[in-house]
């Protein structure tokens, strides 16, 4: 009887062992990690794309603004060449050749304009297109976080009842029986007992000898492999 006690210990104290094991890799193994990195990554590049966007609207300002001054200036220029005031035909050439420059400053200040407005507009596209992705990358984490966390939560409790039981079972186990056990599970990796089946010992698969089998029959008896030390136990199903 006191064999069968300490397998059905065996039994649950494995369990647990395999739990805790299971409990310890599962943040590592839930993807959590790899998804707030990529989370990261994602904000950090949105980031700078925002930041590089306000710097290119602040240029698109600074060039709109002098489109206008040199709009605003030609007029002027314009005014004073054709209001009479100047005679003078060198002065007057000079003011042609004023105007002339203000209108290929304006082009070309145009033209700059219209490539930062190109720019801007595959900037917004890219963007809306990060922004998406993000979207997408929280939601993953999210999902992730969650199935862990319930994942955690369900092993805990099930890591609980276990040990509750194990705690049921220890207690009818006599002592000597229990420092041999709590001995030989300390060498074996937690498995102090091995199951006999057609003569074979279930931890090493070595054969058992006549000599020995003839004790396995009474349930109480401490029979131990000859090969790796196990505790032998015969179970009937
Ligand atoms: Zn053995």
């Amino acid at each position: 009887m006191q064999l069968k006690l300490l397998w059905e210990l065996q039994e649950v104290d494995l369990a647990i062992k395999n739990l805790e094991k299971r409990i310890e890799l599962a943040p590592a193994e839930s993807g959590v990690d790899e998804a707030e990195g990529l989370v990261q990554e994602l904000k950090k590049e949105y980031e700078e794309r925002v930041s590089q966007n306000k710097e290119d609207r602040k240029v698109l300002k600074t060039l709109e603004m002098k489109t206008q001054k040199l709009v605003d200036d030609r007029k002027q220029l314009n005014e004073n060449m054709y209001n009479g005031t100047v005679t003078n035909v060198k002065e007057l050439e000079q003011m042609h050749r004023r105007m002339d420059h203000l209108l290929v400053e304006k082009e070309k200040t145009e033209d700059e304009i219209l490539v930062i407005m190109e720019s801007l507009e595959e900037q917004d596209d890219h963007l809306a297109g990060l922004n998406e992705e993000l979207g997408r990358a929280e939601k993953d984490l999210k999902e992730k976080e969650e199935r862990l966390r319930i994942n955690l939560a369900e092993m805990n409790n099930e890591l609980e009842s276990l040990k509750a039981e194990k705690e049921i079972r220890a207690e009818k186990v006599e002592k000597k029986y229990m420092d041999k056990y709590l001995m030989l599970a300390e060498k074996n990796q937690g498995q102090a007992l091995a199951r006999v089946n057609e003569d074979l010992c279930g931890g090493c698969r070595v054969f058992i000898s006549s000599g020995l089998r003839g004790h396995l029959y009474n349930p109480d008896a401490m029979v131990y492999c000859e090969n790796c030390g196990r505790l032998l136990i015969k179970l009937d199903d």
